[in-house]
């Protein structure tokens, strides 16, 4: 397939980076989105989400002609040839995944979309949710295409453009190589698959990494008990090609707007399908006693009472590299901490504004300003180039609780501060 005419629907992270990197490749896009405000913010090339390179091709694709927004899809799905599901799934009561605007997409426009056009869900999905699109269309002349997505925020468009792999399945014989097609450009495997599968690929991945995350924070734990390194230890793993170096970071939990609720939905799906995925349920349940371990460590820091304790947080954002806080780690230990009656003074490079029960200051050093404990949340890289001997003037405390293992403990031992990290000896 040469240039195709495609709809994107929802202009999220997801969205607006198939849409832009779709222009980029040569398609003639459409984006909709039911948040009219955006739409019109998008229209004039303004961008909120913080990824680089998106604001350039988004203004690219503007002038170019080749990429436009919209509110409704109703009205501009009427010569496409693929329509691009890119709405969100959340967690919904019960802790499955909430197919309630996907439906609402497939809804709106199963009567006027062209025959021969590809539904395509990029939005994380159940296993099934091709049949239940296929059942809902009620159009056997629209083929249903699983694709699901697998950037990550902060690097979407390096994601998107230069991809580990691309993922297509359709249970419509032919229908997942013509989405693939529109990949053509990139150089990228294919995985060409029925729909069940690719849906589930997706889950597979996600939960294979949450669980990789739980495993790590459960290692640094025994790394303190045993007064061993977690740096060395997942060192030595990382060299291990069967085990690979990425995701083998400890800290504060995992978070963000995919892992919890993929996880939880997979749980559920295994349920449903009477199987006990007790592997899974066991990296959830560790990943929040991994954040009670965090504020427990937080405690002692401040002599074990946290009521009207002085703590000040560097990082909010549920990693560095962007501004989302959607179930960051770093809100969710926050919260326990105000809720134990601490005072909170927050800072992160990318998040202004206000945030319940604490103060967001505007520098790391308002944060360091009367605080008993410094607690390091995100792993943004400029938090090791603080000035450490000013922040030590400014505290109240000695302690510093890296809960990234991101500081050089070195740097924050001439300061004359001590650093206490995840899995690693103290440097005090
Ligand atoms: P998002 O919340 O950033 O964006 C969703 C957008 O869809 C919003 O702009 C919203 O206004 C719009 N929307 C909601 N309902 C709509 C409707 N009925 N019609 C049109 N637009 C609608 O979401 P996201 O992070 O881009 O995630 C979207 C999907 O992609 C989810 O299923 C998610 O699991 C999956 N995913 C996300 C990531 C990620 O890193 N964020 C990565 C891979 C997959």
């Amino acid at each position: 397939m040469g240039a195709a005419r495609i709809v994107v629907v929802g202009t999220g992270y997801v969205g607006l980076t198939t849409g832009a990197c779709l222009a980029s490749l040569g398609h003639r896009v459409t984006c909709v989105d039911v948040d009219a405000a955006k739409v019109a913010r998008l229209s004039a090339g303004r961008v909120d989400i913080l990824e680089p390179g998106l604001s350039e091709l988004v203004a690219h694709g503007l002038t170019g002609g080749t990429l436009s927004f919209v509110v409704r899809a109703r009205e501009v799905v009427a010569d496409a040839d693929a329509v691009f599901l890119c709405v969100p799934t959340p967690m919904g009561a019960g802790g499955a995944a909430d197919l309630r605007a996907v439906e609402d997409v497939v809804l709106a426009i199963a009567d006027v979309l062209p025959s021969g056009c590809s539904v395509v869900t990029k939005s994380t999905v159940p296993v099934g949710t091709a049949r239940r699109i296929r059942a809902l269309l009620d159009r056997p002349d629209v083929p249903v295409v699983s694709n699901p997505e697998f950037l990550r925020e902060g690097t979407a468009v390096s994601d998107f453009l230069g991809p580990d792999r691309i993922v297509v399945g359709s249970d419509t014989p032919g229908a997942a190589e013509r989405v693939a097609e529109l990949y053509a450009e990139l150089d990228a495997p294919a995985v060409v698959t029925d729909a069940a599968s690719a849906e589930l690929v997706k889950y597979a991945a996600n939960c294979f990494l949450a669980m990789k995350l739980s495993y790590v924070n459960s290692i640094a734990e025994l790394c303190e008990r045993f007064g061993a390194d977690i740096e060395s230890v997942t060192e030595g793993m990382g060299h291990d090609r069967r085990i690979g170096r990425s995701f083998l970071k400890p800290g504060p939990g995992w978070g963000g707007s995919c892992l919890p609720k993929d996880t939880s939905a997979l749980l559920r799906m295994a349920e449903s399908a009477g199987f006990g995925f007790g592997l899974l349920d066991a990296a959830i349940a560790e990943n929040l006693a991994q954040r009670d371990r965090v504020i427990a460590k937080i405690a002692r820091a401040v002599g074990g009472n946290l009521a009207d304790a002085r703590i000040g947080l560097l990082g909010l954002a549920f990693k560095a590299g962007t501004n989302d806080l959607r179930d960051s780690p770093a809100l969710a230990v926050a919260s326990v901490l105000c809720a134990h009656g601490a005072e909170v003074t927050a800072y992160d490079p990318a998040v202004a504004g206000e945030q319940p029960g604490m103060l967001v200051a505007d520098s790391p050093y308002r944060v360091a300003k009367g605080a008993d404990v410094v607690v390091v949340l995100t792993e943004w890289p400029e938090f090791r180039r603080l000035d450490w001997p000013y922040m030590a003037e400014l505290m109240h405390g000695d302690t510093v609780v890296d809960t990234r293992n991101l500081l050089d403990p070195r740097t924050v031992l001439d300061a004359g501060l001590c650093w206490q990290g995840i899995g690693r000896p103290r440097a005090t």
